[in-house]
């Protein structure tokens, strides 16, 4: 048995919706991870066992490490479709938003969820979320949105409607969000839960290395270039910086999701503590931050680069060029020395 987390009002109310309702929307943030197609593809195998009529709608691409799961080529790209997706959207009498908090992280699709009148239901793990929901089933202290989704779905009694897919879908969101159970990874009912998944049929050792060992030769060499000639250290404060501009993705042949898991690399240095990734992207600049214990990397993220996530994983975007934004981050950087240099302590105390 696991731990009640949702609250009992909360689960009754989407139970009555799903009862009730005939089409149903399920909506994720912009360029989807593991936990938003996961945690979508794994309602969306639900609610199509209780024979509903659902679509996944998703903002743009989603990584082809995650075309595999089953129902992905029946997900909706706003980019490619955006009449159909509005015209869904609008139509439905329930709208579940997975995996993000406020309406600004799914792009162009905010304006059509906003503009909807069909109630609408949040299933998400991040801080702060957006007041606006009939149902907010907002928990930050699960390391998932996946996680979540097996919680919601056990509570309406229906652990017996998980299918193998649905399982599939959940066991890779909470595998992706945790880095493979390296971090956010310490609750032991997360361990019940894949017992409970494995019951379900999932392979759990195919699905790790469908998602993680699969990438092309391009990007491995892509990431050999990287760590060699692209990673900066900075021993006195604990921190890591990686920086990628467009003409050096175009080098390597970048495809969507190929510098998923950069961010991390540096963490495995003994002595750093706060890790990020800047790279170029159309119009804008892209940031990912990383960090281990009390250092919030997401109010970094917020104060700067008005992003926001979790306290050890968290993103931002800056509106210039990528020598601004690093000039940006090494600026403001010295004014967080002594955060770090306590994080830095602490790792000292418990080595
Ligand atoms: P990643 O570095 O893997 O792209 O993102 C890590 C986490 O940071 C995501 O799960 C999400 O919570 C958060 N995040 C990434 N980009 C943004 C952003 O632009 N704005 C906000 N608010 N959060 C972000
Ligand atoms: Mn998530």
């Amino acid at each position: 048995m696991i731990t009640k987390v949702i609250a009992q009002d909360k689960i009754d109310k989407v139970e009555k919706y799903i009862d009730k309702g005939r089409r149903f929307v399920i909506l994720t943030h912009v360029s989807p991870d593991g936990d938003a197609i996961g945690s979508s593809l794994a309602l969306y195998h639900y609610l199509m066992a209780c024979d509903k009529v659902v679509t996944v709608i998703i903002p743009n691409e989603m990584p082809s490490f995650l075309t595999w799961l089953k129902g992905a080529k029946d997900i909706l790209n706003y980019e490619k479709y955006p009449d159909y997706a509005a015209q869904l959207i609008s139509e439905a009498e329930v709208i579940f938003c997975l995996d993000f908090n406020v309406p600004k992280r799914i792009g162009n699709v905010a304006s059509h969820l906003v503009a909807a009148s069909g109630r609408k239901v949040l299933i998400d793990h991040h801080l702060n979320p957006d007041p606006d929901f009939k149902v907010s089933i907002s928990y930050p202290g699960i390391s998932s949105t996946s996680e979540l989704v097996f919680r919601l779905i056990c509570r309406m009694g229906n652990f017996e409607m998980i299918s193998k897919s649905c399982a599939e879908a959940i066991y890779t969101g909470m595998m992706t969000d945790t880095g493979g159970f390296t971090y956010n990874s310490n609750n032991p009912e997360i361990y019940f839960i894949i017992s409970e998944l494995i019951k379900k049929g999932i392979d759990k050792d195919w699905i790790y290395a469908r998602v993680f060992n699969t990438y092309s030769e391009k990007r491995i060499r892509l990431m050999g270039y990287v760590l060699y000639k692209k990673l900066k250290v900075y021993s006195d404060y604990g921190a890591a910086l990686i920086v990628l501009s467009d003409e050096e993705l175009k080098r390597f042949d970048y495809k969507k999701g190929d510098t998923e898991g950069f961010v991390n690399l540096p963490m495995s240095i003994d002595g750093v503590v706060f890790s990020t990734l800047i790279r170029e992207m159309k119009g804008l600049v892209k940031l990912s931050f990383r960090s281990v214990g009390d250092f919030p990397c997401n109010s970094f993220a917020s104060a700067h680069f008005g992003g926001g996530g979790h306290k050890n994983a968290s993103g931002g975007e800056f509106y210039g060029t990528l020598e601004e934004a690093v000039a940006l981050f090494e600026k403001v950087l010295p004014d967080y020395v002594p955060a770090l240099q306590e994080e830095l302590k602490k790792r000292n105390r418990r080595a």
